[in-house]
């Protein structure tokens, strides 16, 4: 504890607070500190006091007249109505000039107003996503911060010195004005969503279509942690596969966890913006209607004896697959989930580039791939790709057109076929796999079946078609055919 001012404040003390509050003071920062309720305050500086300098407050004028002017205050609490609280409780005890930065999980609709209000009284409001959960944030996020340069130009360098760095270079940047840090994390998010799905259709795939256990799947995806897979979810995947239950021997921990997927919600608010700016993020939509349907177990149990199917391989039949075909079976099914991983992200950067567009935020895409390759759940070798992808090419109209991944799809098509049509026929459900399939198809075909839609249309609306020879709207007079 200390008389000096503070540099920075951090408010809402709970894992992500307090660790990003002990991340900041052990780079040298003296650092406010303050919860709704004291006792997080008094718990971190007895157990965490000598890390560095904090200056707890015991209430809000405490804090805010702790630091020194012009402010800069971190709020960290629950997302929603809570951030709303805590901005109405600082807001009038903060001068012109303070920026006042929200690093929760915010809706980037939220930020845009909160931006708005809090300009209209000089305070500059910064939504800022971090990524990389209780750990990332004490040892080193990836930061996505949002906000004006003024704030930037502050916030900055503090967010630069506590976020990891890759190859020299921070994983934190300027993303873009009021929602724009905001409405990446939430992007980054629906992302690893649509990875970790694909990952799981893969073990199912490899599991009950070719019937290995979760050891030897833990060693397969060990391997593929060598080569263009290699990621943070593909390393942690062999750990889970892995991992006994500690309470049963000889029982895999996977075997006992129950089906049924969590959502906090960004997927979902990915998919809703995603609907409202018109840009198919399919991987990601089927990401988080599986995990939905995971959820609806009564359906699921009263369906079972229903529905019938292929059954699925016994463990050591071989599965649907002979065993001679194994190794080349296992093989398809890392091609097709590389590619269906390469499209997951060529849409999540799409959405990108269309909320930038929509909302004149002016986002470099490669910039945000340079800061998601560490401190994240992302974090991969393949956004390194990403980055050069963009480096090359800063108006890549998608990413499948950059030479490296419209190679690595092409290459990966034949065997993303064969696990698609396996999983039909095993009757193993693979949303990710075939939707991201059905894009890249939809996506290169030279003309689509909309045309018979638009015929459709205006039939019974009058909707009017436009003509592949001829500029203009049509209309033709239907009645009295057929
Ligand atoms: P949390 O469980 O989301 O929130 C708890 C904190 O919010 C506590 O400090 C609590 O204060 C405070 N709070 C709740 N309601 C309040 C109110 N009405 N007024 C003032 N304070 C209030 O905490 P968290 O898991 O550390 O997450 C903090 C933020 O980071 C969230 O927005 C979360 O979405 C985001 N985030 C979390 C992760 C993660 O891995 N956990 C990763 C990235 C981002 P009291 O102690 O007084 O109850």
């Amino acid at each position: 504890e200390t008389t000096q001012k503070a540099q920075i404040g951090v408010t809402g003390l709970a894992v992500m607070g307090r660790n990003l509050a002990r991340n900041i003071a052990r780079h040298g920062y003296v650092t406010a500190v303050h919860n709704r309720t004291d006792a997080k305050t008094k718990a971190l500086i007895s157990e965490f006091g000598d890390e560095g300098t904090f200056v707890p407050g015991y209430s809000a004028q405490e804090f805010v007249d702790s630091l020194e002017s012009p402010r800069t205050i971190i709020i960290m609490v629950k997302a929603g109505g809570p951030t709303d609280a805590v901005i109405d409780e600082l807001a009038p005890l903060l001068s012109e000039g303070d920026i006042l930065v929200d690093g929760g999980n915010a809706h980037f609709l939220d930020t845009r107003r909160r931006e708005a209000a809090l300009r209209e009284k000089g305070i500059h409001f910064a939504g800022v996503g971090v990524s990389g959960g209780e750990e990332g944030a004490l040892l080193g996020p990836s930061i996505m911060p949002g906000g004006s340069e003024h704030a930037y130009a502050k916030l900055g360098p503090i967010l630069a010195d506590i976020a990891v760095s890759v190859d020299g270079t921070p994983c934190s940047t300027h993303v873009g004005p009021d929602g724009a840090g905001h409405f990446v994390k939430m992007v980054h998010n629906g992302i690893e969503y649509a990875d970790m799905q694909l990952i799981a259709e893969a073990y199912d795939l490899l599991r009950h279509g070719l019937g290995r256990t979760p050891k030897q799947l833990a060693e397969v995806f060990t391997t593929w942690n060598s080569g263009d897979l290699e990621s943070f979810l593909i390393e942690i995947t062999a750990r889970v596969l892995a991992k006994d239950d500690p309470t049963q021997e000889g029982v895999a921990l996977v075997d006992v966890v129950l089906d049924e997927a969590e959502q906090k919600g960004t997927g979902r608010w990915t998919v809703q913006t995603a609907l409202d700016l018109g840009t198919p993020v399919s991987g990601i939509a089927e990401a988080v209607f599986a995990r939905a349907l995971s959820g609806h177990a009564e359906q699921r149990k009263a369906a079972q004896p229903v529905l019938p199917g292929p059954d699925a391989g016994a463990e050591g039949s071989g599965g649907f697959v002979a065993e001679a075909d194994a190794e080349q079976f296992i093989d398809d099914v890392r091609a097709a989930l590389y590619a269906s991983k390469v499209v997951a992200y060529a849409q999540g950067f799409d959405m990108i580039r269309a909320g930038s567009l929509e909302y004149g935020w002016g986002i470099d895409p490669g910039a945000m791939a340079t800061i998601w390759r560490g401190g994240c759940i992302i974090r991969a070798k393949f956004l390194d790709r990403i980055k050069d992808a963009y480096a090359k090419n800063a108006e890549l109209p998608s990413l499948l057109l950059d030479p490296y991944f419209a190679d690595a799809v092409v290459q990966g098509q034949e065997a993303w076929r064969r696990v698609v049509v396996h999983s039909v026929n095993a009757g193993i459900p693979a949303p990710g796999f075939s939707s991201s399939l059905a894009y890249y198809d939809g996506l290169r075909r030279e003309r689509s079946s909309a045309a018979l839609v638009q015929g459709l249309r205006d039939l019974f609306g009058a909707h009017t078609y436009k003509r592949t020879d001829r500029d203009g709207s049509f209309h033709v007079e239907w009645s009295g055919d057929g």
